[in-house]
C-alpha cells in the first residue's frame, strides 16, 4: 500500500540529493544546468535562489516543456524543506527528463547556511495544452458534481488550486490542498483510500496529473471536474468567496496563524464575529483588552456609568484621565489605540426590557462582566430567547467563578439554576462588596479566553460547568451544572417575556 512515507522513501534512492555546498560549487564553476524553484507561487514571491526559474509543483507538468525545451540537460528541483522537490523530481523524470536532482533541505538548509537569497519573483503560467486523462481516471462535469453534492452522496471535493485563486472563490465545502504538498498532505486530510475523490483545477489542465498522483498513492476513485473551476463559475454554479486575510491581519495575527486549531480560517472567524461586553469594569476591562487584541472584529461595550477614581484599583482600561468620563468612551478610546482595525461600538445606556433585544441582535456571543441581579437576569433572558451564548463571570473578594450559560450548545441557562431573584432583604449588599484588583483580571481573561472557543468552536467551554477560583489557596476548581427540563425560560416553547427586577441596592455595582 504505497503511501506518502513509501513513496517519499522509494524517491530518495531514485532521485538524486545535492546538499547546499554542491549546488553552490556548481553554481560557481557555471555548470550548464536548470535551478527551478518548485514552491507555491507565493512562497517564491518571497525571495529564492540566484537564477532560479519559478516553476511551482502544480505547473510542471503543463509548462516545464516551455520553461526547459531540453529533456537531456540537468535539472535541480528545490522546495522549502527538500520533501516537495522529490515529488517534482518525480514528476520531470515521468516527463522525460533524464538528469534531475532535489537540493537536500531546499531553501531553508539554503539559507541556514548562509548562502546567497535573491528577492522573489513572481510565476505566471503559459497557455495549457490539452492534457489527456490518465488511465483510470475519470472526468465528471459541473452539472454532475452539482447534482452529486445535492444528493448528499460522500465525496471529497479536492481543489488543488494556488491558494490566490482559493482565497478568490471556491466550491463550497470543498478541500484546499495546493497542488504542491497534494501526496504530502492528503493522508491526513482524507484517511480513507477508498472515499471518492473529485480533483478541480482552475482550467481542467492540472487536475489530470494530481489525480494520477492520488491512484499512484492507492486512492481508488478519482475523478477530475473538467474544465475546472473556470468551467463551474461559467456554468453559473454557487461559488463561496471566503473572508480573506489581509497582508496586515495575517503580520498581526501571525501567532494565531500557525496554530492548528486557529489558522487562517479561524482569525477570519474572529474578525468576522461580534462580541458585546456587558460592563466597562473589573471584568469588562480584561476581557476587552484581550478580545481587541486577539481580532474580535466587532466589540461592542456596554455601561451607563462614568470613570471613578475608585474603579482604578482593577478597571484597566481606565486611567486618570479618565476620571468623570463615560466608561464606555473611555474603554472605546483604549481599545483603539491597542487595535484601530476592529470596529468598537458603545452602548451608553443603562440595561433594561425594553432596549436589550434591540442592543442584543446581531452579536455572536455576550459576555456579562456585571455585579447586580437585575442585569444578570436580563441578560440570560435575552441570551436565551436569542439562542446566544452568555459568557459569565463573577468576582467577590478572592473569589471567583466563570461560566458559559448556552442551551444552544447543550447546557443549563442562569434561570436553570435561579429560577428567580433572591429577596432584596438576602441580596448582598452592593456597598460593602470589596473585591481585590488582581481578582477581576483573572476571571476576565478567562472569560475571554472562553469566548474566543465559543466563536472558533474549539475546546470544552465551560457549558454545563462552573469553574471555582479561590484566590487565597489559588485553587481552581470545576462543578458540574445541569439545565433544569422544566425551566421557564430555556426549556420553555413560547419565551415568558423579559422582568425588570428591582433594584437591590442604590448603586448596583459594575465589578
Ligand atoms: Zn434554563
Amino acid at each position: 500500500m504505497p503511501n506518502h512515507q513509501d513513496r517519499l522513501a522509494a524517491l530518495r534512492r531514485s532521485v538524486e540529493e545535492l546538499m547546499p555546498d554542491e549546488l553552490q560549487g556548481m553554481i560557481e564553476d557555471e555548470d550548464d544546468f536548470a535551478l527551478i524553484d518548485v514552491r507555491e507561487p507565493e512562497e517564491i514571491r518571497q525571495g529564492a535562489l540566484p537564477g532560479a526559474i519559478p516553476l511551482p509543483r502544480g505547473y510542471i507538468d503543463t509548462d516545464a516543456k516551455n520553461l526547459l525545451p531540453d529533456t537531456s540537460r540537468k535539472v535541480v528541483a528545490y522546495c522549502a524543506g527538500g520533501v516537495r522537490s522529490l515529488y517534482a523530481a518525480e514528476q520531470l523524470q515521468a516527463l522525460g527528463y533524464s538528469d534531475v536532482s532535489s537540493l537536500a533541505g531546499g531553501f531553508g538548509r539554503w539559507s541556514d547556511q548562509g548562502f546567497e537569497i535573491n528577492e522573489g519573483t513572481s510565476f505566471s503560467a503559459g497557455t495549457p495544452a490539452s492534457t489527456e486523462l490518465p488511465a483510470g481516471v475519470t472526468s465528471i462535469g459541473p452539472e454532475e458534481l452539482a447534482a452529486k453534492l445535492d444528493s448528499g452522496l460522500q465525496v471529497v471535493v479536492l481543489d488543488v488550486r494556488d491558494t490566490d485563486q482559493v482565497d478568490a472563490g471556491r466550491i463550497a465545502g470543498s478541500q484546499h490542498i495546493a497542488r504542491g504538498f497534494l501526496e504530502l498532505k492528503i493522508e491526513t486530510a482524507v484517511p480513507a483510500k477508498a472515499t471518492e475523490l473529485i480533483v478541480l483545477d482552475q482550467d481542467g489542465s492540472r487536475s489530470a496529473a494530481a489525480a494520477a498522483s492520488l491512484l499512484a498513492q492507492d486512492y481508488s476513485s478519482v475523478a477530475v471536474l473538467s474544465g475546472g473551476f473556470a468551467a463551474w463559475e461559467a456554468a453559473g454554479k454557487a461559488v463561496d468567496k471566503p473572508f480573506v486575510l489581509s497582508d496586515a491581519d495575517r503580520a498581526r495575527y501571525a501567532r494565531h496563524l500557525n496554530i492548528p486549531e486557529v489558522g487562517p480560517e479561524g482569525q477570519a472567524k474572529m474578525l468576522q464575529s461580534k462580541v458585546l461586553l456587558i460592563g466597562a469594569g473589573g471584568l469588562g476591562c480584561p476581557t476587552a483588552l484581550y478580545l481587541a487584541a486577539a481580532g474580535i472584529g466587532t466589540l461592542g461595550i456596554l455601561d451607563f456609568d462614568v470613570v471613578d477614581e475608585s474603579n482604578l484599583q482593577r478597571q484597566v482600561l481606565h486611567n486618570i484621565d479618565s476620571i468623570g468620563k463615560p466608561k464606555v468612551d473611555s474603554a472605546a478610546e483604549a481599545l483603539r489605540k491597542l487595535n484601530p482595525a476592529i470596529n468598537i461600538v458603545t452602548h451608553n445606556t443603562r440595561l433594561d426590557s425594553t432596549v436589550v433585544e434591540d442592543i442584543f441582535s446581531g452579536y455572536d456571543v455576550v459576555v456579562d462582566g456585571t455585579d447586580n441581579f437585575p442585569t444578570r437576569y436580563l441578560i440570560n433572558d435575552c441570551c436565551v430567547k436569542l439562542g446566544i451564548p452568555n459568557v459569565h463571570g463573577s468576582v467577590y473578594r478572592f473569589d471567583g467563578q466563570v461560566t458559559v450559560f448556552a442551551p444552544t450548545l447543550g447546557g443549563p441557562c442562569y434561570r436553570c439554576l435561579y429560577p428567580e431573584p433572591p429577596p432584596p432583604e438576602l441580596a448582598p449588599s452592593c456597598a460593602e462588596a470589596g473585591v481585590l484588583g488582581v481578582l477581576p483580571g483573572i476571571i476576565g481573561t478567562l472569560q475571554a479566553m472562553e469566548t474566543i472557543k465559543v466563536v472558533l468552536g474549539i475546546g470544552e467551554p465551560l457549558v454545563g460547568k462552573l469553574l471555582v477560583y479561590d484566590g487565597l489557596k489559588c485553587s481552581f476548581e470545576i462543578k458540574k451544572l445541569f439545565k433544569d427540563p422544566e425551566c421557564d425560560y430555556c426549556a420553555a416553547e413560547e419565551f415568558p417575556g423579559f422582568v425588570d427586577y428591582e433594584f437591590f441596592c442604590s448603586n448596583p455595582a459594575v465589578v
